[in-house]
């Protein structure tokens, strides 16, 4: 009986019309549709129903995420450039670097291991700060190109897959593992990655994607100039 209903509606594209109110918001727990206030930087507009957190409007987000990014970016770049540990045993000393252990893995015959270091240490960190920094430079003229859009949620799955902090914590524990059988020298890439987990941190609070979303342009690009959101970002950079 419901499928039969939903048919028609479907068919005519009547779920597809867009509403043009960028301050219409649907309240993430309770599903409540509202509209926000004008809310200043640095406040935030909860539901009016059960008091969830609707939007916190982030002072200047986009510059300071665009700065953050290429700190970040110069960081990881440093970080895979140089030592992060050496061992010294009985007058013999080696080091080696991230994408060095990695290898060492891959010859010692722990291919999966070695994959999923390099993935969740170098990629995944690489393609999450090469995400925003295309984002935040992509979006400073709006309309921004339909990519960023796509780059915008790529984001969201490559936050979960960026794990330095987890890589930190297994070469720390093995550290002190190994303490008693050699000197260990821990190498300008551990304090550089220490850095870099803060960084990211700052970088994933400090970026507000509704302010993103609202300079993309639309999939039918005659919705544009209807966008009220649009027209105020537009007039921000002028
Ligand atoms: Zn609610």
């Amino acid at each position: 009986m419901s499928a039969d209903f939903a048919r028609p509606v479907a068919r005519s594209g009547l779920n597809k019309r867009p509403v043009f109110d960028p301050a219409l918001v649907a309240c993430p727990d309770c599903d409540l549709l509202q509209r926000l206030p004008e809310v200043p930087a640095g406040s935030t507009a909860c539901c009016a129903r059960c008091q969830a957190r609707l939007w916190r409007h982030k002072t200047d987000s986009l510059n300071r995420t665009l700065a953050l990014a290429v700190a970040a970016a110069l960081l990881l770049v440093i970080a895979n450039s140089v030592p992060m540990l050496g061992l010294s045993v009985a007058g013999r000393a080696a080091s080696t670097t991230v994408l060095g252990g990695v290898l060492a893995m891959w010859d010692d015959g722990r291919q999966t291991v070695a994959m999923l270091v390099l993935f969740t240490a170098v990629i995944a960190p690489a393609l999450e700060i090469a995400c925003l920094l295309a984002v935040s430079l992509a979006v400073r003229r709006p309309p921004a190109p339909q990519w960023a859009g796509t780059l915008l949620r790529g984001y969201e799955v490559l936050r979960e897959w960026s794990m330095i902090e987890i890589m930190l914590l297994g070469v720390l524990v093995a550290l002190i593992k190994i303490a008693e059988l050699a000197t260990v020298i821990p190498g300008l890439a551990m304090f550089v990655l220490g850095t870099l987990v803060f960084l990211l941190a700052a970088m994933a609070a400090t970026f507000d994607p509704r302010d993103a979303w609202a300079r993309v342009a639309w999939a039918a690009g005659e919705s544009l100039r209807q966008a009220p959101g649009l027209a105020r970002a537009a007039e921000d950079k002028r």
